[in-house]
Formats: structure tokens, C-alpha cells, sequence
């Protein structure tokens, strides 16, 4: 095969790096080798998983600056930003290490008939991870570290556009001590994906992208009876309530909205914001926005980056000329900077109201759309009317206010007075076209466990 994998970096267009993908059999050989190392991996104990499940994490400590530097070449993000990265992925790697030995822990239940009976967690095989550019580090790590420490071994299929990321990643869990076989790079495009799936020695699959590849992949998974996770995307509200301090909500909005230059997953894209506030509030927002910095990710003190790629650079604006064309109103940003690379400068949307592509399509960029309430019951209803449900915010002085008006609403995740945030300990994942499955936490350990029933009458 002499098809390659081209690292172009976002800010200037130049080509970084360019990896050769694997021809049909060369990925039979890894999958071969895979077959070889699983039945040897989960005979490991607990301790030496865990021992290497540390390794892991104190690599992508050490190592955070490269890391971060990398992530800034090869999709833009800027480089605090990506070092944020570093920490919340180690979190991830030693939260599974740390708690190894409970998530594995044998249940014993009282049950008619049995002299024992017990539940069992047993691995199930390796596990295949289709893996997105946005967080090329995390994602990886949110799928591979409670794969790899319940006992599975895992193939990670990235993103065409960070394979020196991919290479990194794989570097980093060599040196930790997951050989290849254990954890494998799969540098090859998503036609092969079908017949990596239907290999028997995949018995589980997680992808975390756009709709359309998470159908095609969960469709393929399906046919062959494998069980899969998938995170999509979202358009996720960000409800302020009208006793909110402006001035925090502004500030919650921005970060929740503009963070990784707005290429989040669960990303702040409708800002819901109560009729009686709402013009401070976009003011406020606009002025915020129009003074924050875009500049190369790898300078001081940046609050936008490129983009990761020219094309979706190119969608986004089409999203927002169409926005405009239905109703909303541009008030920052919204133009193409003439300048080489994958730029788009922060902008604000006012006036998106329903039916709106700003309303019912996921904006994956630094575009804030900005909605208005009647009242607390329509922010609710607006918020819900959407064919996503993954995180969700409220913002409001009263937290228990804010807490009761956050659990009416469609999502797998609920904050109050903070964006979607991640952490080790909290599932992670959506309900409606968001996907299904969670990932992190223990419910992210047992997706691909063999859940077993012991009973000894
Ligand atoms: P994709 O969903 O196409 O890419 C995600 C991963 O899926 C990549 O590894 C990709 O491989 C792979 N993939 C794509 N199609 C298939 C397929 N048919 N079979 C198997 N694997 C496949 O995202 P894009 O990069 O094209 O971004 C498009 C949009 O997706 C964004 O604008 C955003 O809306 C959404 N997205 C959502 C993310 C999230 O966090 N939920 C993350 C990234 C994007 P390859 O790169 O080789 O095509």
C-alpha cells in the first residue's frame, strides 16, 4: 500500500511528517501478534498492570512539554491548553491503577440454591479504539488505561491527520511497558477498519468522532456482534438563569465555548441565556471575545490557535454564512483572515433562535451562539429540543436552583456553574445522537468486561 498519513501543521499549512500505512498484510501481522500477546497479558497480575499503568502516567508527566508541543504542531492547540492535556490524561492513567484491585473485585451474592456465587470480571479480548484529532492524547488514554488494566489488549486506529501524535502515544506505552501486541498502533485509513473489526480476536470496539463515522463504525460493529462505545458529538446548552452573576456566567461561557478553539466535543455551543440578562450578557460576551488573543499556538498567553484542518475551517464558515442567512446576527469574527493556515477568528452569534443551523447543527470551531429565554421552563425546553444530549451547563447563583433545572435536562452530563469538564472519577458520554456507552470511571471499565456469573450449587 503506498497510501500515507500526512502531519501538516495548521498554522502555516507546512508539511511536518508523512507516514507510510500498513498494506492488508502487515495489519494481519499485528493482529497476529495481538492473537499471541493477549492470553499472555491477562495472566499478568494485578499489581504488574498496575505497575505499568503508573510507568504510563508518570511518562506523560514527564514528558508533558513534547507532548504539548506536538499536539500545538500537528492541530493547532495552544500550548497551555495541551499541557492541560497531560495532567487530566495521567489523572486518568493513575485513577485505574490506583483503583485496580476494587474494580476487579470478585462479588460474592447471597443466592438461592448455591453454595457460591460469585461475580467474576474477566477481560473479553482486545479492544479497537477509532480515535479523533481534538484531543489526540486523552482519547487515547480514556479508552486504552481501564481496557488495558481489566486484562484487554488494544488497537488504536487514529486520526489520519496526528500521526506523530499516534507514534508518540505509542512510544510512551512501549516505554510503560504495553509491547506491541499489547497496545499496537494501526497507522492505516478507515477502509480497513471494516475487516479489522470482523477479526476475532477484536471483541470490542470505541470510537469517539463525527455521527457519521460513529454510525458507520457501530453498524459495522453490530453486524459482526461486537460491543461498542460511541461518543459523539454535541450541541450542548449552557443555560444562564436569571439570577446568575454575569460577569462568572461571561466568563463560564467563554471557556466553555472557546476552549480548544471550540473543537470540544461537549463544547458550549448554544449559550440559553434568560431574556431579563441577556443583552448585558452578550455585551459583556462580546467585548470578552473581541479582546481574546488568536495567535500561533506555541506563543505566550494564546487563546485561540488554528483550527485542526482547512476543510472543517471551510465547513465552519459555511455553517455560520448560513446562520446569518436564517436570522442570526454577527456581531465579532465571522471572516477568513487572509493568512496561510486553518484560522477562524472567535466569533459571537446573537439572535439564534430555533431551526436555525446554529441551533440544530454542531458548530466544531470558536463560534458562541447566543440564545434567548422567555423563562426558566422555555431555557429547559430550548436546551432539550436538540438530536444531542452529552454535557450540559447551568448557570446560577442559587446552586440548587441551578442543580434542579440541570436535572430536566437531556444529558449524560450535568454541571452546574462550571463547563463540561472531565475527570477520572466521572462518566463520561451522552444519551440521543450523542452515542451510547460511557467512558471513565468504573462504568468506562466494565463496558468491555466480561461481566460473569460464577454459581457453585
Ligand atoms: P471523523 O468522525 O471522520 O473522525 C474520527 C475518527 O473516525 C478518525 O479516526 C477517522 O479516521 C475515523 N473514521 C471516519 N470515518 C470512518 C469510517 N467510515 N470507518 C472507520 N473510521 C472512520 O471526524 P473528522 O475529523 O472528519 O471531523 C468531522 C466532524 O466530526 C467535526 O467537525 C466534528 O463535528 C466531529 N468530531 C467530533 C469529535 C468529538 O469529540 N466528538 C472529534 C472530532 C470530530 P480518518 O481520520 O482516517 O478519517
Amino acid at each position: 500500500s503506498n497510501k500515507t498519513l500526512t502531519a501538516t501543521n495548521p498554522a502555516n499549512d507546512k508539511v511536518l511528517n508523512e507516514y507510510a500505512t500498513l498494506s492488508k498484510d502487515e495489519v494481519q501481522q499485528k493482529l497476529e501478534q495481538t492473537r499471541t500477546a493477549y492470553p499472555q497479558y491477562r495472566q499478568l497480575s494485578l499489581e504488574d498492570r498496575a505497575k505499568r499503568l503508573h510507568a504510563l502516567a508518570d511518562l506523560i508527566d514527564q514528558r508533558q512539554q513534547d507532548i504539548a508541543t506536538l499536539i500545538a504542531h500537528e492541530m493547532g492547540k495552544p500550548y497551555q491548553q495541551g499541557i492541560s492535556e497531560t495532567q487530566i490524561s495521567s489523572s486518568i492513567a493513575r485513577f485505574y491503577a490506583d483503583n485496580l484491585p476494587t474494580l476487579m473485585e470478585t462479588e460474592q451474592r447471597d443466592v438461592e440454591g448455591a453454595v457460591r456465587a460469585k461475580i467474576v470480571k474477566d477481560p473479553i479480548g482486545a479492544v479497537l479504539g477509532v480515535m479523533p484529532w481534538n484531543y489526540p492524547l486523552y482519547q487515547v488514554i480514556r479508552f486504552a488505561t481501564p481496557a488495558l488494566a481489566g486484562g484487554n489488549v488494544c488497537l488504536m486506529k487514529h486520526a489520519s491527520n496526528v500521526p506523530g501524535c499516534a507514534e508518540l502515544i505509542t512510544q510512551l506505552f512501549h516505554e510503560a511497558g504495553f509491547e506491541d501486541g499489547v497496545f499496537t498502533w494501526l497507522p492505516v485509513g478507515s477502509e480497513m477498519i471494516e475487516d479489522i473489526i470482523n477479526d476475532p480476536v477484536v471483541q470490542g470496539v470505541t470510537l469517539t468522532g463525527s455521527e457519521e463515522a460513529g454510525r458507520k463504525v457501530a453498524e459495522q460493529a453490530g453486524a459482526a456482534l461486537k460491543p461498542s462505545v460511541l461518543e459523539l458529538g454535541g450541541i450542548d446548552p449552557l443555560i444562564v438563569l436569571d439570577d446568575a452573576d454575569i460577569e462568572r456566567a461571561v466568563d463560564l461561557a467563554i471557556a466553555g465555548r472557546f476552549d480548544n478553539t471550540g473543537q470540544s466535543c461537549a463544547a458550549s455551543k448554544r449559550l440559553i441565556v434568560d431574556k431579563s440578562i441577556a443583552e448585558d450578557f452578550s455585551r459583556r460576551l462580546i467585548e470578552k471575545v473581541k479582546d481574546m488573543r488568536m495567535d500561533d499556538p506555541l506563543s505566550e498567553g494564546v487563546d485561540i490557535g488554528p483550527m485542526s484542518r482547512k476543510d472543517l475551517r471551510d465547513d465552519l464558515h459555511d455553517q455560520v454564512q448560513r446562520a446569518i442567512k436564517a436570522g442570526a446576527k454577527l456581531e465579532c469574527g465571522g471572516e477568513i483572515p487572509d493568512r496561510e493556515g486553518a484560522w477562524y477568528p472567535p466569533t459571537v452569534l446573537t439572535n439564534v433562535t430555533q431551526g436555525n443551523p446554529a441551533f440544530n447543527e454542531e458548530l466544531f470551531g470558536p463560534v458562541a451562539s447566543v440564545v434567548v429565554a422567555e423563562n426558566e421552563a422555555h431555557a429547559i425546553e430550548l436546551a432539550n429540543d436538540c438530536p444531542y444530549g452529552l454535557g450540559s451547563t447551568v448557570v446560577a447563583k442559587d446552586d440548587e436552583r441551578g442543580e434542579r433545572v440541570s436535572r430536566q435536562l437531556e444529558a449524560g452530563m450535568s454541571f452546574v456553574n462550571r463547563p463540561t469538564t472531565p475527570f477520572a472519577q466521572l462518566p463520561f458520554g451522552g444519551v440521543k445522537g450523542s452515542g451510547y456507552g460511557r467512558e471513565q470511571s468504573e462504568y468506562g471499565f466494565g463496558a468491555f468486561m466480561n461481566i460473569r456469573t460464577v454459581y457453585v450449587a
